[in-house]
């Protein structure tokens, strides 16, 4: 097949990952992107001298192509380093994920509910009546049950947290699979009892200078090789007459362009770019697409004196609230490198919500007042201490996926898998929430097959 020309809709972490292997490969690839800066989530941003990230935080993978893809990538500016992790669950800190021996930490009436409620599910499931899942529970729910989903949710929510090692009790890092049947789960759990202790660190490959800089050394690359990187784009129709991709046509810098394509990624949100689909796709799928919800996100930085106890300084989870996710957790840990302005510390408090939730519309103050109680609960600061405030939001940055929109989702994807030349990619092409490591990963195959296709 002849490929002489790319695009790729989005200059994310995914898009620019993948227009740089492209290119790189000798096939003329152009990104288009709305926004007028490079990164996607991957945006880092200084606050009094703390470094603060607006997507991903901490990048964690065990293949050690990808590691080494990104340790190239970023030379002398990534940074190897173990964390260890905690979660604020039911008045007290407790191992996470969970080990065997760190169940024994939770308290004997949850974990009495837990068991029970995986011994219903078990037995529903195999006994082969399911019963229908409420609309509001998403996530593992229907599966583990309450108390097991909100410690076992997908990676997205685990709490990695750097704990001075000196306030930490020995404990053990076991990843969880979940056991197929009761003699599994009472085999792993002897297993677990009577296996060596391993240090319960996870190894991450964070950028030294924020996730911002790898979108920053990607662009420098693409450039390098001859790619073209156009921001501030508006995107207007994607034509694809007779299931194929054909062109793009954007606005850009005052006037309409139409650029002919031999092969699309998108990265956009796939809601966006089923609404610029020409032919216009069968209405029953773009009702899907128009109910397809996405997440926000509210930060609040708090501003502390030094004098915070340092044995607060945790990633902290609060299950027990009312949202659907809500941590807190120190910035100065996300960017180890960066020197400390003295005396201070910052805790950024971090809520995902749906994107009409009323909370988007509150000033910082009110946004402190919502936290306190669980702060304080948790011994992470008390009220007298703050010092300075800073909200920032990201609007629409997750997919919000629910258990009631995979069939719907399944529709989508299906009539865009029959489009030749064109492929979805990244955390909103697939509507998916992933990790930084899944999408580099999605991108450097997407990458590897279309070079292989055009030669
Ligand atoms: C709050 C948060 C925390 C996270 N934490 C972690 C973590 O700790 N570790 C980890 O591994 N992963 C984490 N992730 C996941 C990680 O951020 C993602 O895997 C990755 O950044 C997604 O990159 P992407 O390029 O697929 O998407 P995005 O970064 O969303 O990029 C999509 C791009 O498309 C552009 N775009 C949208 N509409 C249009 C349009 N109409 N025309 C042109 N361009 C458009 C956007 O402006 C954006 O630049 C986190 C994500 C979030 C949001």
């Amino acid at each position: 097949m002849g490929i002489s020309r790319v695009a790729v809709l989005g200059a994310g972490l995914s898009g620019l990952m993948l227009t740089w292997k492209l290119q790189e490969a000798g096939i003329e690839t152009i990104v288009l992107e709305a926004q007028s800066e490079v990164g996607g989530v991957g945006k880092t941003m200084v606050w009094n001298g703390f470094r603060l990230e607006a997507g991903p935080h901490h990048f964690h993978t065990r293949e050690q192509p990808l590691a080494q893809e990104l340790k190239q990538l970023m030379g002398g500016e990534s940074l190897i380093q173990t964390r260890q992790n905690r979660i604020w669950f039911q008045n007290r800190w407790i191992a996470y994920p969970l080990s065997t021996r760190s169940l024994l930490e939770i308290p004997p009436t949850t974990l009495i509910q837990a068991v029970g409620e995986l011994a219903l599910l078990w037995s529903q499931h195999r006994l082969g009546f399911n019963l229908p899942t409420p609309p509001t529970q998403p996530g593992l729910l229907p599966k583990y049950g309450k108390v097991l989903d909100q410690l076992l949710m997908n990676e997205y929510r685990q709490k990695i947290q750097q704990v001075p090692a000196s306030s930490l009790r020995p404990t053990w890092y076991t990843s969880i699979s979940p056991a197929s049947s009761p003699l599994q789960a009472a085999q792993q759990l002897l297993q677990g009892l009577f296996r060596p202790p391993k240090a319960r660190t996870l190894t991450f490959h964070d950028p030294s200078q924020g996730f911002g800089s790898i979108a920053k050394k990607l662009e420098q690359r693409i450039l390098a090789a001859g790619g073209q990187i156009q921001t501030n784009i508006q995107l207007r129709k994607i034509h694809a007459p007779d299931d194929e991709i054909q062109a793009i046509e954007y606005h850009y810098d005052n006037q309409e362009h139409w650029l002919p394509i031999d092969y699309l990624f998108s990265t956009i949100p796939l809601t966006t770019l089923f609404f610029r689909w020409n032919p216009i796709p069968p209405h029953s799928l773009l009702e899907h697409s128009y109910r397809l919800r996405h997440c926000s996100l509210v930060y609040l930085n708090i501003l502390l004196p030094q004098a915070t106890e340092t044995d607060n300084m945790w990633w902290g989870y609060f299950p027990e609230t009312h949202y659907s996710f809500y941590r807190a957790s120190p910035a100065q840990l996300h960017s180890p490198s960066h020197s400390l302005p003295q005396q201070q510390s910052c805790l950024t408090v971090e809520w995902m919500l749906p994107t009409d939730h009323p909370l988007h519309d509150a000033s910082a103050q009110q946004l402190l007042e919502e936290a306190l109680p669980g702060l304080e609960e948790a011994k992470l600061l008390r009220k007298e201490d703050v010092k300075d405030l800073w909200v920032h939001k990201e609007s629409r940055a997750l997919p919000l996926e629910h258990p009631t929109q995979q069939s719907q989702l399944r529709e989508i994807s299906s009539y865009l898998t029959k489009i030749r030349r064109f492929r979805a990619v990244g955390q909103q092409g697939k509507f998916h929430l992933s990790p930084l490591a899944e999408n580099l990963r999605n991108s450097l195959q997407a990458a590897r097959s279309i070079i292989k296709e055009s030669n």
